[in-house]
């Protein structure tokens, strides 16, 4: 049977990148899967890997002909390659992406798509704190969900194409409009990073043997912290800059029962403690219930 794309270009292969074009493979999603990256180490790389067929340094070459595009590329790189990209699209083609905030990815890539090309933004809410072409595997994906953001008007059987892909990775797919999609992603992905990187960021400010201490005994808790905020600087970097309104919103009520919580703490409130450490007791069960764990 023919594979569903003839020819899949993907716009920088790192971790989400080649977890696709391991994917790609594995399933046999595409005749020939193609990638353009800026570095031309992980180029050279995703070549060695057997990962993809092709990896020219020209964009145009990597997109020409293809009928799927998939842009992998920190939310910041969008707009400029969308407008290099936009004239070597081919018709019929349908681009879609995979970053982290879809209002702006939306903003930058819309304009650059010609009559006839689709366009269906997408966010897999799967990944891990490493980076490059050497950090994916094909089933990163698999039982995680993929938020699907088509504007209205989008072309159903691309949207159908871009689900189908998906079910193929072993995600969950729901479709969202992307405002809301930056709203839920503020508070369960965005902020927590932002936390993780504030937490750890106090740490290294804290004087030498102190700070020996906390590497030593970090297992207490803050080792979890140190895991997220491992995470890409450049992509988090786009996010906090791209999902502006969302996160400053989330950050000011954070805020709120940040102080809330110091207040119960500097007045002896132990039932104030308890009733919420109860409750978000509650929200770790349902969350390994729900097998998101
Ligand atoms: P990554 O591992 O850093 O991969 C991005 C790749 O794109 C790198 O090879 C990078 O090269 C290259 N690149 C950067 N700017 C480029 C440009 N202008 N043109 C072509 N290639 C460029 O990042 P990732 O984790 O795969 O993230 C990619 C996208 O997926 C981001 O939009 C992110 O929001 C989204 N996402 C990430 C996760 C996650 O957990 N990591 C989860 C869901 C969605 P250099 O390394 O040399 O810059």
């Amino acid at each position: 049977m023919a594979p569903p794309f003839a020819k899949a270009a993907i716009l920088g292969i790192g971790l989400i990148g080649s977890s696709l074009a391991r994917l790609f493979r594995k399933e046999g999603l595409a005749g020939r899967i193609v990638t353009f990256d800026s570095n031309p180490l992980h180029r050279q790389r995703a070549l060695e890997l057997g990962i993809v067929d092709d990896a020219p340094g020209d964009l145009a070459e990597a997109v020409r002909d293809a009928d799927l595009v998939v842009v992998a590329v920190p939310i910041g790189a969008y707009a400029a390659l969308a407008e290099a990209m936009g004239p070597h699209l081919a018709p019929g083609a349908i681009v879609t992406d995979v970053g982290s905030v879809k209002g702006t990815a939306i903003r930058d890539l819309a304009p650059h798509i010609p009559e006839g090309v689709h366009l269906v933004p997408g966010h897999p809410i799967a990944g891990t704190e490493f980076s490059g072409p050497e950090a994916g595997f094909a089933e990163l994906f698999e039982g995680r969900w993929c938020i699907l953001t088509p504007p209205e008007g989008t072309d159903e059987a691309a949207v159908a194409a871009i689900s189908a892909l998906w079910a193929k990775a072993g995600s969950m797919i729901e479709i969202m409009d992307p405002a809301t999609h930056d709203r839920v992603l503020a508070i369960t992905s965005h902020l927590p990073h932002l936390i993780a990187y504030t937490i750890v960021g106090t740490a290294t400010d804290l004087e030498g043997a102190m700070q020996q201490n906390v590497v030593k005994f970090s297992a207490s808790g803050f080792r979890d912290f140190t895991r997220i905020a491992a995470s890409d600087p450049v992509m988090w970097r786009d996010i906090f800059l791209n999902n502006q309104e969302a996160v400053l919103e989330v950050i000011q009520r954070f805020t709120e029962d940040l102080t809330a919580l110091q207040r119960a703490i500097r007045w002896g409130e132990g039932d104030k403690l308890l009733d919420l450490f109860s409750r978000t007791r509650a929200i770790r069960r349902s969350i390994i219930d729900a097998k998101q764990a």
